[in-house]
């Protein structure tokens, strides 16, 4: 769905929200310059959550930067967004961090954001910050890491703390995520099964080629990129493989071949398709030229009408379906194929 839809269909939900501070300032960080509304979720990824009542529909005052740093991440609650920021403001300023002086750093900073002075960078971290415990393993390594000065990062942000922390109900997600024992098979064997998942599971179960469909659709490309993505998305554990590489017995190469798959059990290579319809061209709402339709046939193996019928059936729901006719003969005047 593109921004603009989903404003018109979604924007009404969100409500102002100040989950740290009811000062007017970053909510992340505590800046007051260059201040922003901030869907929460983003506002793209909106119906993924419509019936999911754990989740709020919020708006949140970010600087510039943090709402940067988030664009249009699937992470959809504040305490997730909020240590994801941290997370990403400590692994971006790493090098001033642990330089107090600011020696030999000019050449590493964004000049768009002046921010990175040493007690500026500590007040923005600290900010809000609880439990340091929520950030990511690469944070608490770089926090405990010793600066000029002798002492650790972590020893300045807590001497720094500047009294504006968060209310910690805010922050601290209210249930625990059931997990089993083992903790890597999810358990799909629930009655209710949410529905932006249903299109890649078959029966109660993750298949391979659905579970492909799943990263892709979610920009995931890596093992390291799976990895953050279940641990931010806590709502999903439950449905999500912990090791999918174990799960599904396979390597961690599985961003190779995505195939979309027909009633009839034809396959068209998702990474084809997406090679000639992007994702501007979904958003835009446009159709292929002609000239490029018969490319992307020509590359898929279509030559007939029912042929394209299976990928029309194959590509379902999927916003890159906006890219081309379901009736190329009746839209393009100088069809010739069929
Ligand atoms: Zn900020």
């Amino acid at each position: 769905m593109s921004r603009k839809q989903a404003m018109k269909q979604y924007n009404q939900l969100y409500k102002r929200s100040w989950p740290v501070s009811d000062e007017l300032i970053c909510q992340c960080c505590g800046n007051s310059t260059n201040l922003e509304w901030d869907h929460c979720p983003a506002i793209t990824t909106a119906h993924l959550f419509i019936n999911n009542k754990k989740i709020k529909f919020i708006l949140v005052l970010l600087c510039k930067e943090c709402n940067l740093l988030l664009s249009n991440l699937l992470i959809p609650d504040f305490p997730s967004r909020f240590y994801y920021v941290k997370d990403e403001l400590i692994k971006k300023y790493e090098k001033n961090l642990i330089n107090e002086r600011g020696e030999n750093v000019s050449d590493f900073i964004d000049s768009e954001f002046d921010c990175s002075a040493f007690s500026c960078l500590l007040g923005r971290i600290s900010f809000g910050l609880l439990r340091f415990d929520q950030l990511s393993d690469n944070s608490q390594i770089i926090l405990e890491k010793i600066t000029v000065s002798g002492i650790t990062v972590m020893e300045h942000l807590i001497n720094s703390s500047n009294g504006k922390l968060i209310h910690e109900s805010n922050l601290i997600e209210e249930d625990e995520v059931y997990h089993d024992e083992d903790g890597d098979l999810p358990n799909l064997n629930k009655e209710e099964v949410p529905f932006e998942l249903v299109t890649f599971l078959e029966g109660n179960r993750f298949s391979l080629n659905g579970f492909k469909l799943f990263l892709h659709d979610n920009y995931i490309y890596t093992q390291s990129g799976y990895n953050r993505f279940y641990d931010e998305n806590v709502i999903w554990h439950d449905y999500l493989p912990v090791h999918p590489e174990k799960f599904f017995n396979c390597d961690w190469n599985i961003f190779l071949d995505v195939f979309l798959i027909s009633d009839k059990g034809s396959e068209f290579s998702l990474n084809i398709l997406e090679k000639y319809i992007t994702y501007d061209f979904v958003e835009r709402r446009e159709k292929l030229s002609l000239f490029d339709l018969e490319d992307l046939l020509n590359d898929l193996k279509i030559s007939t009408k029912e042929e394209y019928n299976e990928l029309i059936f194959a590509l379902g729901g999927r916003d890159i379906i906006a890219g081309i006719p379901d009736e190329p003969e009746n839209f393009y005047e100088d069809w010739i194929l069929w």
